[in-house]
């Protein structure tokens, strides 16, 4: 994992949550405390909980922020931050591209009416049966790109027969995200180390059609990691320079051995746009991300333009994940807040010790309002059998109660996407709300959804069968 999350927090120099009026109608972030307490209450009573609530208007304004701040770039969607249909639908409509991570990512884009001009690959460490299936799609499909990380993926691919649209990853050697285990730029896993790539750029360009160079750093750019970010965009500008002019170094050379120019279409600097995960964290400002990009890249070659793959910002404010408590126990240590929900549902917490603003909205019958209730350090957890279920610990909550609804914020990406079965819990439901109008876009998982793959395997079935028989 790990070619994405994080993101603790992000910064900015101006922006201010929305008091700006040029923001006015589409603020920097949405917070947990900004969404309808009623609305919410109301969808829990309807849809039970655990239940995620996507707003897609809140997409397609996250879209519209990242379109205007990088206007002259093209802004393709990581889809693997959220990959819902409702979702892909409202990154289409907004005029985004797909960055696809495996062959079901692909499929699902292709399903949601991304037409294949609007379809990236990028393959890490691909298994033969994603690279079958890409190239079966590039058939159909041939304004497609896949993007390689690797020399051999190049020859896999020439193996099947590809010659189509291909692009580059490179390793820029700096890496951003405030986790280890989502710095990527660093990560030899990804990408051909920047020493590398010229040549692997040429070479590729014989057999294919090299369209683009590519970098991703990692997750999380704020306002510490905009050096760093800062630091690849300027070493991708300097590589597209030297693959489109290779006889740059000396002016007038007409070494008939030099390489042939290269012209790419893009530059591709990748994702990780933070957001603001605390409460007190500024949002990203966005205008001056762009900025610091254009400065970093400096003149790129006539014709090749800025790419950027945001997946995280694009759906992270829009999503809240509801939460009902279970039980309250009182240790002599800690106030332990029992939730129906757990890291089965929402990852983050567990894997990366992420923070997520939880808000306790209230409800159980007979307690005050929470605003009328004390602050009280709480850990809030979850029902996994596991130590590291928790969404927070000693963390001031106005004191929850039996019944109470909570709202885990920020929790759009990264959240149902990476949901499962652990301790055999179906994963929950998901309503999306499009101009106000809530639809279910995910039904709960059954526990019959638990073992349909093994109900539906040649032995189980076969047993199923004979004991209907007896
Ligand atoms: C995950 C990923 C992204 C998006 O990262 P975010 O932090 O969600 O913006 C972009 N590009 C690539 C190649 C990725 O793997």
């Amino acid at each position: 994992m790990s070619d994405h999350e994080g993101g603790a927090g992000a910064a900015g120099r101006s922006a201010d949550g929305g008091n700006d009026p040029a923001t006015d109608g589409n603020p920097p972030v949405r917070r947990v405390s900004d969404w309808n307490a009623d609305r919410l209450h109301d969808l829990a009573t309807e849809h039970d909980t655990p239940l995620y609530v996507q707003d897609l208007d809140r997409v397609r304004e996250n879209c519209e922020r990242l379109v205007d701040a990088f206007s002259e770039a093209d802004v393709r969607y990581a889809v693997k931050a959220n990959t819902g249909r409702a979702v892909l639908e409202a990154v289409r409509d907004a005029g985004l591209d797909a960055e696809c991570a495996s062959a079901g990512e692909l499929d699902r884009a292709l399903a949601a009416g991304f037409a294949g001009d609007r379809l990236h690959y990028t393959a890490v460490n691909p298994p033969a049966r994603d690279l079958d299936y890409v190239v079966g799609v590039a058939e159909a499909e041939p304004k497609l790109t896949v993007t390689v990380g690797a020399v051999d993926a190049l020859d896999r691919l020439a193996d099947r027969g590809y010659d189509g649209r291909i692009c580059v990853r490179v390793n820029p050697g700096v890496g951003a995200g405030h986790h280890e285990k989502v710095r990527t730029g660093g990560a030899a896993k990804f990408g051909i180390p920047y020493g590398r790539a010229a040549q692997a750029a040429r070479s590729a360009a014989e057999r294919f059609d090299l369209v683009g160079i590519h970098a991703h750093a990692g997750s999380g750019i704020d306002s510490d990691q905009l050096d760093s970010h800062r630091e690849l965009v300027a070493r991708m500008g300097e590589l597209a320079r030297e693959l489109a002019d290779p006889g740059d170094d000396a002016p007038g050379d007409t070494d008939p051995d030099a390489p042939a120019s290269l012209d790419l279409e893009y530059v591709d600097v990748g994702g990780g746009f933070g957001v603001p995960y605390r409460e007190d964290a500024p949002p990203l400002d966005l205008p001056a991300v762009a900025e610091a990009t254009r400065e970093a890249v400096a003149s790129l070659p006539a014709g090749v333009d800025l790419a950027i793959e945001p997946g995280r910002y694009v759906v992270a404010d829009a999503g809240v994940l509801l939460t009902r408590v279970n039980a309250v126990k009182s240790t002599p240590d800690e106030r332990v807040v029992g939730v129906d929900a757990g890291m089965t549902d929402l990852l983050r917490p567990a894997m990366y010790d992420a923070y997520h603003p939880i808000l306790n909205l209230g409800g159980a019958d007979g307690e005050p309002t929470p605003e009328r209730r004390d602050a009280t350090p709480v850990t809030v957890a979850g029902p996994i059998c596991e130590t590291g279920d928790t969404f927070c610990r000693n963390r001031a909550l106005a004191d929850p109660a039996r019944g109470d609804l909570l709202a885990v914020g920020i929790a759009g990406a990264y959240g149902y996407e990476m949901a499962n079965q652990y301790n055999s819990r179906p994963r929950p439901a998901e309503v999306a709300l499009d101009e106000g109008i809530a639809t279910v876009v995910r039904r709960r998982e059954t526990l019959a959804d638990l073992t349909t793959v093994e109900r539906e395997s040649e032995r189980n079935s076969a047993r199923d069968a004979s004991e209907v028989d007896r």
